[in-house]
């Protein structure tokens, strides 16, 4: 197909410094839990973003000396030589594919606690380390301190070049750089030639932007990473004027500007609580003031928007990780006029989550992210069919439609059968909750791709039985017939249910989908403690009705920390009145009240309670399942060869696994089986005896 010449804008080479990028689209840094302690998925995962028409692809932030090391953070590092046959191999990938290779260098400064290195973390001025409330102190750097934070950027870039980077970033971001420390008014306060007046604030950064131009400018781009609103006036705002003021400073000092805005949950805003271009109000001034291009992102995935913003002068690139993340080959697909075939982010940070627990990444949307290595999974190739056995897949949710697209790819006949009346499963539900529409694409996604495949067919309202799956007699049934929630208070807290159930009306999230009237006062019990429980909380609130959340985790919507989502939603139920329980777990419930207990003391106390609600954990629908097993010579004679589960009939986790468990299941359709450990693992190479 032809790209929509509405897209031609998009394709535009962009000059920057000495290099071109062939187009607008740049993967911007972002974390990947892979980083350094995997390497070699790392690299597959960035090589195929330049497969995927991506013209520039960068790394993770990448410290440049022991004293900014991240650790247990899992990023990039180029601290000495030996770190750069990582970088080569990547680039020799990027390259291969027309793209450019860009490094984020950066020395966090008090931002990390040099866990690994066990050296003194550097900063503007002594401050305990930000993170992880280690107990850690980072001391003031004196003027070699700056000499030598000048040397090792400088010979970080010089590792990069030889490394084949082509772009070769400064960092500048109050509270995860010393550049970006060096600038605030509220962290600088030196009485040296760097603290005090703006001049002198600005300086360090002038001094890395010009070094790494000294070093490298002649063959790679120079980008400036600036958080525009990272300058906080003496009333605890944003001071923009000042960030202004900077920008103007700084205007053609670096070949490109890469802008975006404070705080990671701000930059990465969740869906739940900000749309795509979010950032558009603060970045918008940067361009004015500079001839140089201008980076920015904002979890794009609609070209319409790309193209609006780059015409109405707010950015040249369209700067995207989730994006990228979510649908590697986005640019090709506009390109190639298949607009319709791009999978689209749906902004839950389930990809954030893997920096915070350090494994590969995950997607929701995209299961083949950090698969790209070890299991060989290319998000746009799979294999061929390798039988021509018919594949009944019972259930429509988002296992069962991932494992009827993938199948349908790899060319199977697949019957789909779903038992409501629409397509999507707990996504669906979900997704008419408060804030999360933008999670329907899951189901969206699949049901389009699903629905143009001549060898997939789709059956509405078609609940069945096991007699019903007996008659249908493909060899191969595959069950996604999703999960059930616990209505008894049993989850992580308890593990016996929770005495007095029959003296209180007891109700789970089925019923908030099912539009069940539930009278109030509301107790939400939430051991579950990701987002469902806050965001029920939410809805019911907004009916009017009195709720108050319990949970016994120490946050309300705890792992949602993971996804940045955690701040937003607790600010939220507090604007909308919603009484928040923490450190608690459900006793006893009993006539109009239920005994709650402090986790830590056992002190107990008691709320009015007409309606209790279980956010708990969920029992897997394998009810099917067990009735086919029960009777193997029926299914035998009906010529069922294999009865498979996936997704939350297998095991109730995210949507993210129940999609990967779908394509999992598709992948290894008539494959051998993988074996005891089913992917390629990244060993440590022991050095020499002796050495
Ligand atoms: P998952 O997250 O594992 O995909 P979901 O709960 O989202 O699971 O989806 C399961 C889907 O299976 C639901 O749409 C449900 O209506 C459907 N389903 C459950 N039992 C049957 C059945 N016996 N026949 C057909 N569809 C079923
Ligand atoms: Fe987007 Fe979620 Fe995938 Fe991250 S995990 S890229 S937010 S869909």
């Amino acid at each position: 197909m032809a790209r929509d010449p509405r897209y031609d804008i998009l394709f535009e080479p962009i000059r920057m410094g000495p290099v071109t990028a062939k187009n607008r689209f740049f993967q911007v840094p972002h974390c990947n839990g892979m980083g350094m302690s995997f390497p070699s998925a790392m690299i597959a995962m960035r090589r195929i973003k330049a497969e995927g028409g991506w013209a520039v692809v960068c790394t993770e932030e990448t410290d440049i000396h022991p004293t900014g090391d991240m650790s247990p953070l899992v990023e990039g590092r180029l601290w000495d030589d030996r770190d750069i046959p990582v970088f080569a191999r990547m680039n020799e990938g990027i390259h291969l594919h027309g793209a450019l290779a860009g490094i984020e260098l950066t020395h966090t400064g008090p931002r990390d606690a040099c866990l690994y290195s066990r050296e003194a973390p550097l900063s503007v001025a002594h401050v305990p380390v930000y993170a992880g409330d280690y107990p850690v102190q980072a001391r003031a750097m004196d003027r070699t301190d700056i000499r030598n934070l000048r040397r090792w950027h400088r010979d970080a870039a010089l590792r990069a070049k030889r490394a084949g980077f082509d772009v070769v970033y400064i960092y500048c971001h109050a509270g995860s750089s010393l550049a970006g420390d060096f600038l605030s008014r509220r962290r600088n306060d030196r009485g040296d030639e760097y603290g005090g007046s703006l001049e002198n604030r600005v300086r360090l950064t002038r001094e890395l932007l010009e070094d790494t131009r000294d070093a490298v400018g002649h063959t790679c781009a120079v980008v400036l990473r600036y958080v525009v609103d990272d300058q906080i006036g003496p009333d605890g705002k944003a001071d923009m004027e000042e960030s202004r003021h900077i920008v103007e400073m700084l205007a053609e000092v670096p070949d490109v500007w890469d802008v975006n805005v404070r705080e990671w949950r701000r930059d990465s805003m969740p869906s739940r609580f900000g749309p795509e271009g979010s950032q558009e109000e603060f970045i918008g001034f940067v361009k004015k003031l500079t001839s140089k291009p201008v980076v920015g992102v904002g979890r794009f995935t609609s070209p319409d928007t790309m193209v609006s913003q780059v015409k109405r002068g707010i950015i040249d690139f369209i700067g995207a990780a989730r994006p990228s993340i979510a649908d590697p080959f986005l640019p090709k697909k506009i390109e190639e006029g298949r607009i319709d075939d791009i999978r689209e982010c749906i902004g839950c940070n389930m990809c954030v989550s893997s920096d915070f627990t350090m494994v590969p990444m995950r997607c929701t949307q995209n299961p083949t992210m950090g698969e790209e290595w070890r299991k060989g999974w290319h998000p746009e190739i799979i294999a061929p069919r390798k039988s021509d056995e018919r594949v009944l897949i019972v259930g429509a949710g988002p296992a069962g439609l991932e494992c009827a697209r993938s199948l349908g790819n790899r060319g199977y006949e697949v019957v789909l059968a779903e038992g409501r009346d629409d397509l999507g499963g707990r996504v669906l539900q979900e997704s008419r909750l408060p804030g999360l529409a933008a999670w329907r694409r899951v189901r969206d996604y699949r049901v389009q791709q699903v629905q143009r495949m001549p060898n997939v067919e789709t059956y509405l309202e078609s609940k069945l039985s096991a007699a019903d799956i007996r008659d249908y007699g493909f060899p191969k049934v595959v069950l996604a017939t999703g999960g059930t929630w616990r209505r008894d208070g049993i989850g992580r807290y308890r593990a016996t249910p929770v005495p007095g159930l029959d003296q209180v009306s007891v109700f789970g999230p089925e019923d908030v989908f099912a539009g069940v009237s539930i009278p109030g006062p509301v107790v939400i019990y939430d051991d579950d403690r990701y987002y469902l429980g806050g965001v029920l909380a939410e809805q019911l609130r907004l009916k009017g009705l009195e709720v108050t959340l319990v949970t016994p985790a120490s946050d309300v919507s705890n792992w949602s920390h993971a996804t940045l989502e955690q701040g937003w939603a607790e600010e939220r139920l507090y604007d909308l009145g919603v009484a928040i329980i923490e450190k608690h777990g459900l006793v006893a419930a009993g006539k109009g009240a239920v005994t709650i207990e402090h986790g830590g003391s056992g002190r107990q106390c008691s709320l009015p309670c007409a309606s209790l609600l279980f956010v708990t954990m969920r029992l897997p629908n394998d009810a099917l399942y067990h009735d086919l097993q029960a009777d193997p010579a029926r299914l035998e004679a009906a010529g069922i060869k294999s009865v498979l589960r996936i997704g939350d009939c297998f095991a109730p986790s995210t949507i993210a696994a129940a999609v990967y468990s779908g394509h999992r299941c598709a992948r290894e359709m008539d494959e051998p089986p993988g074996g005891d450990v089913p992917f390629k693992r990244e060993l440590i190479a022991l050095e020499q005896a002796g050495s």
